[in-house]
């Protein structure tokens, strides 16, 4: 494993950094990182102690004094060179990514690409935080708004968008500002370690003062908890489950806190009569069973109109029949391993209970082990006909299952169905028919934060503001004005003349 080395991953690693400084505590717990891909242990990381966490708090703080003064190009260029960095480190970090979490190889280059990409968004974005200037209704006053910089941004992230989710938020807030104190999943810390690493080298030959980008490993409970009620920490940015974001939300609101949530996702397709199947169904088998239905974005339910559900139905079995299962780093492979034995059984029991609800398996669903399956991770994924009001149907089990099911009627009762669920993140629409398309898009069509046409629900781009409704919890990250959130905004009045207008024409006697 080249990459270990050239990432300099040791056997046993540290669980706190204030930049390019380790904190060497050691008698804290530690967590041991095996790969799903094939079970073997990969490295340990010992857990940030409480003494850690204040020494990382306290440097960011200081950190924070002498970063927000440097001009936001300047802080572009820093984020250049990490953009350049990440271009240097990009097969071993990607290669890292794969082994770690599991997903394939090209998706675990495809992430660390997302990297490069924010960060050359981000360069450009740093000559760019504009305000709007104002008319006044006073004379010779002028108004504008501004943003500032907030502090400390803490970011919590999920386990299976290892890294580049912190690149979304700390080179956007780097730019902005601010400094960033990152707490991975514990699930793959290494890749975050792996990260660390590589801007290190940034850090110094700027001469930057440690605390612009820390990093804390530890329990999500126990750590992220204390993250979540430290008032030094003015946002607080958490990508996970919607069970973990309405905690956080509320702990960080509790303290006047600002918070981006970015959450669960219950991701629908719908196929119209009029959807054109040869490019619908391979958007929908890499929807479905990419980093084998582990994104936020994974497409969860297909509505498909009664008049080619028979067809779609055939289509997807056979296209299903064909996937490749096996080791993420082995390119031929389509689908690679769940994070753990945990999610391997979450799959299991979904199946079970739609089963029970009344779904029709029809096919996937078994636990493939034997020869190359070792780790006991690596499931068939499957297709079930379901109803939308099923329980399992309304819930996101983060796992290869995909429900098909049917409507009647037109794109509206089809838009129905899509919106009635909890979660509001990604959909999409099949057609070659602009009303359906239209209405679809219109404010009474998808109520999610990503709303596409002949294109599937999995993925993002860079460009655009990246972030789901209703219990996906409504942040925005990465592109468009997202930066909006990682900022102060203020209201500013210049009185250039001798007099002072009081408002409501109130005169003083003095
Ligand atoms: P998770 O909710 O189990 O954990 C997410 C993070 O929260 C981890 O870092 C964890 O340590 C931390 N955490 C756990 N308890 C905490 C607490 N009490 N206080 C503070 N932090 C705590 O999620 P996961 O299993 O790692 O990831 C999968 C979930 O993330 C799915 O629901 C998926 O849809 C969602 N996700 C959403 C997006 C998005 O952009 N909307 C992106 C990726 C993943």
């Amino acid at each position: 494993m080249n990459f270990l080395k050239t990432l300099n991953i040791n056997a046993i690693n540290y669980g706190a950094s204030t930049g390019t400084a380790w904190l060497k505590t050691e008698d804290n717990g530690q967590f041991d990182i095996s790969t799903p891909a094939d079970g073997s242990q990969i490295a340990s990381v010992y857990k940030c102690s409480n003494d850690d966490y204040e020494k990382v708090i306290s440097t960011a703080s200081e950190a924070f004094k002498s970063w927000r003064t440097v001009p936001a190009p300047l802080r572009g260029d820093i984020v250049r060179q990490i953009g350049n960095k990440l271009r240097d480190s990009k097969q071993p970090l990607g290669e890292l990514v794969a082994y770690e979490m599991g997903k394939s190889l090209q998706e675990g280059l495809g992430e660390v690409q997302e990297m490069i990409d924010i960060c050359d968004f981000a360069v450009g974005l740093s000559r760019q935080l504009d305000g709007s200037t104002l008319h006044s209704e006073r004379p010779l006053h002028r108004m504008y708004d501004q943003y500032h910089p907030l502090g400390i941004v803490g970011v919590i992230s999920a386990f299976n968008f290892p890294v580049a989710v912190w690149a979304w938020n700390a080179m956007i807030s780097a730019i902005c500002g601010n400094v960033t104190v990152w707490k991975p999943s514990e699930k793959t810390p290494l890749t975050a370690i792996a990260c660390q690493n590589i801007l290190k080298d940034v850090l110094i030959e700027n001469d930057l003062p440690e605390g612009i980008f820390s990093l804390v490993i530890g329990d999500g409970n126990v750590l992220g908890e204390g993250m979540l009620h430290d008032k030094r920490i003015p946002l607080m940015s958490v990508t996970g489950s919607t069970a973990v974001g309405r905690h956080a939300g509320v702990s960080v609101a509790a303290r006047f806190g600002k918070s981006i949530l970015e959450l669960g996702g219950n991701n629908a397709t719908i196929l119209t009569a009029q959807a054109d199947l040869k490019i619908a169904i391979p958007g929908i088998v890499f929807g479905a069973v990419g980093t084998a239905g582990q994104r936020c974005t994974t497409t969860r339910r297909v509505i498909v109109h009664e008049s080619i559900y028979t067809q779609v139905k055939d289509i997807l079995v056979k296209a299903y029949s064909g996937l490749k299962i096996g080791n993420p780093l082995d390119e031929n492979n389509h689908v690679g391993p769940l994070i753990d034995h945990q999610a391997v059984a979450m799959f299991s029991q979904a199946l079970e209970k739609v089963q029970a609800e009344g779904g029709h398996l029809l096919c996937g669903g078994d636990v493939l082990s034997g020869p190359g399956f070792e780790s006991g991770c690596y499931v068939k994924p499957a297709i079930v006909e379901a109803e939308n009001s099923f329980d399992m149907v309304q819930n996101e089990t983060f796992a290869p299952i995909v429900y098909l099911i049917k409507y009647a009627g037109d794109v509206h009762d089809a838009i129905a169905i899509q919106n009635d669920v909890v979660q509001g993140l990604s959909s999409a629409i099949f057609t070659d028919n602009l009303r359906e398309a239209e209405n679809f898009l219109s404010h009474w069509g998808s109520d999610c934060g990503i709303a596409n046409v002949n294109i599937g629900t999995s993925g993002a781009e860079i460009g655009g503001a990246f972030g789901g409704e209703k219990e996906t919890g409504g942040g925005r990250e990465s592109g468009s004005d997202a930066w909006k959130a990682y900022m102060r905004r203020q209201t500013n009045t210049i009185n250039y003349s001798t007099e002072l207008p009081l408002a409501q024409g109130i005169k003083f006697d003095i």
